[in-house]
């Protein structure tokens, strides 16, 4: 079986957009790959976080994870943090990563720009730890949302070349390709991606928001001043919606025209938000649960640590031979 390598940041309760695009296909991977799933708290630390806030996020996005379906029985679910290789390894691509490649990648220049208070070393080496995540595991696929495209490719280059230098070392990783999921912008503004860090409460659905909490917030999405439902250029709004209302309905864009013919946006809205709030329930209910056992979640984190630490060591090892550390 291929290696896979994902993992999300602790930085907030998952958005709609996280799940539909991401953390729904992690589950469905889990029986034809090797899994490796982890909690990015390390690349959360890029921006200020409260300490307190987010140790208990941590928590909660591992749970998280296991209530979308993740199953750490069959995939190596862990946090970052608690895999010492990834830091390593880390620090030595960063030495063979050049500031020019990372200067060129457009999230840098986002988030600087964004935060421009607070624009520190670590935002800038990001893509370096990005690749050790990947690299320490040997991955042979990463799903990529359209977001992450640019580091994959970072990674691809400093892997190769750091073959070339030191000799083979590490397995160049390819883009998962495969039922890609959706990406599903801003319901306040759908030009931007929907994301979990957005302080707008109406731009997001957040996986754990109450049922009347997400029909209230669909029926608050920006749209046009148009009629009708169709799939359009410009209707940056309703293609939202429509995607969305498609990816967890099963039905296309021609049948979902059809059935909101003759009908306003503000039936569509509802059938959209009464819909995600069905596909949503369970995964609330199975958190609740999972969030009441503590014990159980530790005791997965530890072993999922565990197990990713042997695989990372043994790569870190290799890397510590190659560049001249003494093991
Ligand atoms: P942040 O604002 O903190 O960057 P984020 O919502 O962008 O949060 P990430 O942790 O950066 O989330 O990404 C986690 C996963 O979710 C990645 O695979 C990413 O491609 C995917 N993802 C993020 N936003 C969307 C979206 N709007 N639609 C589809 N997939 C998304
Ligand atoms: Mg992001």
């Amino acid at each position: 079986k291929k290696v896979i390598l994902s993992g999300i940041q602790p930085t907030g309760i998952f958005t709609l957009g996280n799940y539909l695009g991401a953390i729904k296909t992690w589950g469905q991977m889990q029986d034809d790959y090797h899994c490796c799933y982890m909690i990015a708290d390390l690349h959360a630390l890029t921006v200020r976080q409260e300490p307190a806030k987010l140790r208990k996020q941590v928590l909660e996005c591992y749970a998280l994870l296991l209530a979308c379906g993740v199953d750490p029985q069959k995939s190596i679910v862990f946090i970052q943090s608690q895999v010492p290789a990834h830091a390593e390894l880390g620090w030595v691509l960063s030495c063979n990563t050049q500031f020019g490649e990372l200067s060129r990648m457009t999230q840098f220049k986002d988030k600087s720009a964004k935060h421009p208070e607070n624009i520190n070393a670590g935002l800038f080496t990001y893509p370096s730890l990005m690749a050790a995540d990947i690299l320490v595991y040997q991955a042979d696929m990463v799903p990529v949302g359209e977001d992450q495209k640019q580091h994959l490719e970072l990674t691809r280059d400093v892997a190769g070349r750091f073959n070339n230098v030191y000799g083979n070392t590490f397995r160049i990783p390819e883009p998962y390709i495969g039922k890609q999921g959706a990406r599903i912008m801003s319901l306040a503004d759908p030009t931007r991606k929907m994301s979990k860090s957005d302080e707008n409460q109406n731009a997001t659905v957040s996986i754990l928001d109450k049922s009347e909490q997400i029909v209230k917030k669909f029926k608050r999405a920006v749209t046009d001043s148009d009629m009708e439902v169709c799939y359009k250029e410009g209707k940056d709004g309703i293609n939202n919606l429509m995607s969305i209302y498609s990816v967890v309905t099963g039905k296309n864009m021609d049948e979902i025209t059809a059935e909101f013919a003759g009908k306003g946006y503000g039936d569509f809205k509802v059938a959209v938000g009464e819909a995600v709030a069905e596909e949503l329930r369970p995964v609330r209910e199975e958190f609740d649960r999972l969030m009441a056992d503590k014990a159980y979640l530790e005791q997965c984190y530890r072993e999922g640590a565990e197990k990713a630490s042997r695989i990372a060591n043994r790569t870190m090892e290799k890397v510590k031979r190659k560049v001249g550390l003494i093991g």
